[in-house]
């Protein structure tokens, strides 16, 4: 009897018929070829549901190695199944990197790229824009091979195995490269006047809002060559303890009164977390944030040219209602591109959230609103993350929705890859 499969988010549950976990393209297109029904599985950290299927489970956890590096044109041929931490780890024995990252690692290489997971850096897209090629078995059992020539390639990479497995991908890689990251904290009504300066000023800006706090703690994170100077004991010490240890107890504290305490928590994690810190450190150190306590996520997509007043009324939004968050909210950029289900297809991107640890109840109707002022004002919603599909309005966003339709009915005619997930969009 195959486990229980539960979410990273602790959202949600299921049962497969079966789990498969093939170690060849063969295995791979032969279990496609008898299955009713199945869906590809990465690690699991998705909230939205898309993994979900009665019937046969795909994890591709034994198609995880790099096959071939190329240093010359810097770039791998890797399983798809590998996890972001592995692959790392796997580089940077031979001197390379990826050459952005969103803030964990713990997600599959084509988990994270099909659902357009993305890092911060206004002159950076979303990870799928890593992949040079990649070979997928579509519901016939057949094996493609799409290269950027293809235009299917830009319906595919971004298409949530709806169509098909991602099992193999070229990855343009870079040599090993270091982060000037500098911490600190700045007013949010200061930052949002002077947004340009802060986001077309650092490869990689972001910043996190614990609200109602006034201020924010920015990460101001350049690449650079510059020698390491970081040392592995403050970070111990600032990421682990400070950041992990402290922060936790006070969720925990807070969860007794939150309207009391988590207001005041806030502001004091805003001043110690974003106390002024600066250091030379490994790329990956500088895109990494450590793992997070369980809590629920919604993010949605907005076009960076409206980003200073949706800010202004995302501020308002967030305390309109004295609503307590014990999450940071984490506001992020990132460079239009040309992946047809990308929420930043064609569009320089803000990525506004809403993150929080509440009882279900609250989160919900939070949820909600969050989600109602994001359709008013354009949003497209992250596919990993939770939100209410509904087919006219994603449309309307993401333009590319009715060809991808017709690609889906090219590689899976029998509608092997579809579930209650994805028939909200698929159709
Ligand atoms: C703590 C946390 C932090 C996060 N941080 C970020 C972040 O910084 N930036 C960001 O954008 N997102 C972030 N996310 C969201 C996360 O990156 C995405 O949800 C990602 O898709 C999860 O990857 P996974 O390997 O767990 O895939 P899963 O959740 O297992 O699957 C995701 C989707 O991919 C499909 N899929 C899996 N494998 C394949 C395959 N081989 N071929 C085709 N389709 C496949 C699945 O069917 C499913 O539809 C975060 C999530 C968590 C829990």
């Amino acid at each position: 009897m195959p486990p229980t499969i539960i979410n990273y988010g602790r959202t949600w549950q299921f049962t497969p018929k079966q789990i498969a976990c093939p170690t060849n393209v063969e295995e791979l297109k032969s279990i496609i070829k008898n299955a009713e029904s199945l869906r590809p599985v990465g690690s699991k950290h998705s909230w939205s549901k898309g993994i979900i299927t009665h019937n046969t489970l795909v994890s591709l956890q034994n198609m995880n190695t790099i096959q071939e590096f190329n240093f010359e044109t810097l770039q791998i041929k890797v399983g798809a199944g590998i996890t972001l931490k592995e692959l790392i780890i796997q580089l940077e024995l031979k001197g390379l990197a990826l050459s952005n990252l969103g803030s964990i690692h713990a997600q599959t290489l084509a988990g994270a790229i099909c659902t357009g997971t993305h890092g911060t850096g206004i002159g950076f897209q979303c990870l799928a824009s890593q992949v040079e090629s990649f070979e997928m078995v579509d519901g016939n059992g057949e094996n493609h091979i799409f290269t950027k020539n293809n235009a299917d390639f830009y319906a595919l990479i971004t298409g949530m195995g709806c169509c098909g497995i991602i099992h193999t991908i070229t990855l343009n890689v870079v040599k090993t490269f270091q982060m000037h990251a500098i911490t600190d904290t700045v007013n949010l009504d200061e930052l949002i006047e002077n947004l340009e300066q802060y986001v077309e000023k650092y490869d990689h800006f972001k910043f996190w809002w614990l609200p109602p706090s006034k201020k924010v703690i920015v990460f101001k994170n350049n690449r650079t060559e510059q020698k390491r100077n970081d040392s592995n004991f403050i970070r111990f010490i600032k990421d682990e303890v400070l950041s992990v240890a402290l922060y936790r107890l006070l969720v925990m504290v807070g969860k007794w009164n939150r309207k009391k305490f988590i207001p005041s928590f806030n502001r004091f994690l805003t001043k110690m977390g974003g106390k002024y810190f600066e250091r030379i450190c490994k790329s990956y150190i500088g895109f990494l944030t450590p793992l997070p306590p369980i809590h629920r996520e919604t993010e949605w997509a907005f076009n960076y040219a409206q980003a200073k007043p949706l800010l202004k009324k995302y501020k308002e939004l967030m305390l309109n209602d004295e609503h307590t968050y014990n999450f940071v909210q984490e506001v992020r950029f990132s460079c239009a591109d040309d992946f047809w289900l990308s929420p930043a297809y064609k569009q320089n991107t803000i990525w506004l959230p809403m993150y929080n640890m509440d009882n279900n109840n609250n989160w919900e109707a939070q949820r909600k609103k969050f989600e109602t002022w994001a359709i008013a004002n354009n949003g497209r919603p992250h596919w990993g993350k939770e939100a209410d599909l509904e087919y006219d309005y994603l449309q309307k966003q993401y333009i590319k929705l009715s060809e991808f339709n017709a690609v889906i009915k090219k590689y899976d005619p029998l509608n092997k890859f579809a579930n209650n997930w994805n028939k909200k969009f698929c159709k």
